[in-house]
């Protein structure tokens, strides 16, 4: 093997040792900023749903580091030309203001508001939970709209899904419906 096979090889290893030690930066930036967020629009003080050009962010990590842009918000079209100073609060915590993690946290440790079973952390594979509203109307709370969330967990209940089901039959097929007192020895 001459001489300069053997530059060539090692210069080639070498150039796959520095993409992957580049990659790894760039995939883990791509997963970080992937997902729908809620942050505080600095304009309106309300909560607004945006999403962060994870592909980007993960080219720039690639490159150097990873640059924050957004590719969503729920004030566009009329608002597209803002300077997005929300990303700042992206970028101070990007974990802490997914829509996934503030819906988790707020189940986490109710429990049905009809049934009275306990609600866990969410679960990828689970059926949604949901929300019971005054007027004892359902939602799935991945049936709203994210900037919606905050203002819907101070009105309504959290609820399981299997509820969710039950109300929304009742609702919907009343004259199927009928009521009884609950007896315990008949469970027997
Ligand atoms: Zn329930």
């Amino acid at each position: 093997m001459s001489i300069t096979v053997l530059i060539a090889i090692a210069a080639l290893a070498l150039a796959a040792g520095l993409f992957i030690f580049r990659a790894i930066p760039g995939v883990r930036a791509f997963f970080d900023f992937r997902g729908k967020r809620l942050i505080t629009c600095p304009e309106t003080n309300k909560a607004e749903a945006v999403d962060v050009d994870a592909v980007e962010a993960g080219l720039g990590a690639f490159l150097s580091e990873p640059t924050l842009h957004l590719k969503e918000c729920s004030r566009w079209p009329e608002r597209q030309n803002c300077g997005q100073e929300c990303l700042k609060q992206i970028e101070a915590d990007p974990e802490n203001c997914l829509v996934w993690n503030i819906v988790s946290r707020w189940y986490e440790g109710k429990t049905c508001a009809l049934c009275h079973k306990p609600l866990g952390r969410l679960h990828h594979l689970d059926h949604a939970p949901a929300l019971l509203a005054p007027d004892r109307k359902t939602v799935e709370w991945t049936d709203v709209l994210p900037q919606q969330l905050p203002d819907l967990f101070n009105t309504h209940k959290p609820i399981c899904w299997n509820c969710h089901v039950t109300e929304t039959f009742r609702r919907v097929h009343p004259e199927l419906v009928t009521e009884r007192e609950y007896e315990p020895k008949r469970m027997r």
